[in-house]
């Protein structure tokens, strides 16, 4: 378990944990992100089907929502009078910032539920 999770935090292969998952390396602000054909160490094939990564999008909504519920707890926390306007405007902009890696780590967070690890 915590293997998986330094294996998609990292976004290396769910198979091998040892090649590169996506295409390349996400930045901050918003990129297109994009899974390899096959893994750079292991061959596995990654894009198993056309579309696939489009169940990603209901990792990513969960991911969002806890970083809204994250962020909403931290402002509510740390300021002395709580303002609805400046906590939605926080948020809106770490989900601007961390867009490409939401969706990165959305994505290998999708691979992990279908692909066995084989880490010999
Ligand atoms: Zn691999």
């Amino acid at each position: 378990m915590v293997l998986t999770l330094i294996n998609i935090f990292r976004l290396k292969c769910p198979v091998c944990c040892k090649g590169e998952f996506l295409e390349s390396r996400p930045r901050l602000f918003f990129k297109i992100i994009r899974v390899r054909n096959r893994c750079s160490n292991c061959q596995t094939r990654l894009k198993i089907e056309p579309s696939f990564y489009y169940g990603s999008m209901y990792v990513a909504y969960a991911l969002g929502v806890g970083l809204m519920m994250f962020t909403t707890f931290i402002y509510w926390s740390l300021s002395s009078s709580f303002s609805v306007l400046y906590c939605f405007l926080w948020i809106v902009g770490i989900l601007l910032v961390l867009n490409a890696y939401l969706n990165a780590w959305s994505k290998a967070i999708w691979a992990s539920f279908f692909f066995k690890k084989n880490l010999y």
